[in-house]
């Protein structure tokens, strides 16, 4: 909450190809969009830097797949927002990868820049499950991407998995895990498919073998046990680490502290404002943000903090929104605490791994 720290999300919306189940604002370019878009970026980044004199203790540089723009123009970037914002010298700089190109890409450069943590796109350690989802890159591109990543200095990678992909069960989820734990990951990030409108998937939905809801349900819960088991405890809804290893840029998000989205479709909570840039390229060229009000009232609070696994501190809860709405929210979940899908801790109440596959609707009944 109030500090005079900043996290910087810096989009990159680029992609070999479209991944069937991808909404996420990204397209194709070619080396001439790459430097356009560069330009475009600093040009905003220098921009933003004026009118903030925060403190910069995260860098995300996410996407679409960052690595497809080269570790020059990563470089270029980063040098552009340490000229531009105070960062601080311990800040967490994180770059998301793609094993397909993250195997050809130059991570002591961007190491020697000050990317000190790289989220690998990797999904599956299964071929047949990498192929559902479209992926370009096989797990041997995987192990060669870690061994870059580990040879450039950087000794803190977050490998994605998914869950609820065609054909999946829980012996192949097993086996996904294992190689991540072979693989010596120390954070794991392990989201539940969501078929989004206007994706491939969504489109030719009945030709895919999708799990249905009970069986992704128990994809989820094996993954949260299977993952403690291997020494990641989970954090948050759908990210897992090793002691330490937690994403502080992402712990931002969910403990409303300020950060600046760069990047068409990037969004920002910035001094108690909500804003974003539209998924439009031109837009942001044009440094044009839509006004999304204010943020961190009771209701956000409340939904952000119990996405994480230790919940809400209901003394902190009492001092911040006052006595009537932390008496109200206990009482309320009197029904799900009995149900198992809560639990009331030291003054912490919290959602199990059971609370966490229905946590929309509990929110929507307690706020
Ligand atoms: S690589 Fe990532 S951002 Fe790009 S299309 Fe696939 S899922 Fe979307």
């Amino acid at each position: 909450m109030m500090s005079n720290n900043l996290g910087l999300y810096i989009h990159i919306p680029f992609c070999r190809s479209k991944c069937p189940y991808c909404d996420f604002f990204s397209m194709r370019g070619d080396e001439q969009g790459f430097d356009e878009y560069t330009r475009i970026l600093k040009n905003n980044i220098r921009h933003w830097g004026q009118r903030t004199d925060k403190l910069v203790d995260t860098i995300y540089i996410g996407g679409g797949t960052p690595s497809v723009i080269g570790a020059d123009r990563i470089s270029d970037i980063l040098c552009c927002v340490r000229e531009s914002f105070s960062v601080l010298d311990k800040a967490e700089v994180t770059m998301e990868a793609n094993p397909a190109s993250g195997k050809f890409f130059d991570f002591g450069k961007v190491a020697s820049f000050g990317i000190n943590r790289v989220s690998l796109g990797m999904q599956s350690a299964d071929s047949d499950e990498l192929k559902a989802l479209g992926r370009l890159h096989s797990t041997e591109d995987v192990i060669s991407s870690i061994k870059l990543i580990r040879n450039a200095g950087i000794q803190n990678i977050s490998l994605d998995l998914m869950m609820g992909i065609p054909n999946q069960t829980k012996d192949s989820l097993r086996k996904s895990i294992d190689f991540c734990v072979e693989q010596g990951a120390e954070h794991i990030s392990s989201y539940i498919l969501k078929i989004e409108p206007g994706t491939i998937f969504d489109k030719r939905y009945d030709n895919y073998n999708f799990p249905d809801d009970d069986e992704t349900a128990e994809l989820y819960l094996f993954a949260v046990d299977y993952l403690a088991e291997n020494g990641y405890e989970q954090y948050e809804i759908s990210n897992f680490c090793k002691t330490g290893f937690e994403s502080k840029h992402n712990l931002k998000y969910w403990t409303l502290e300020d950060y600046l989205g760069l990047g068409p479709a990037a969004h920002s909570f910035l001094n108690g404002k909500r804003f974003y840039y539209k998924r439009d390229l031109k837009a942001f060229e044009s440094n044009i943000t839509e006004d999304e009000g204010s943020g961190g009232d009771a209701e956000e609070y409340i939904m952000l903090r119990l996405r994480l696994s230790k919940g809400l501190d209901l003394r902190e809860c009492k001092k911040i929104l006052g006595e009537g709405i932390s008496e109200k929210l206990a009482a309320k979940s009197q029904k799900y605490i009995k149900n198992n899908l809560m639990e009331l801790k030291n003054n912490r109440l919290f959602f199990t791994p059971k609370g966490f596959l229905v946590s929309n609707s509990i929110l929507a009944d307690l706020i």
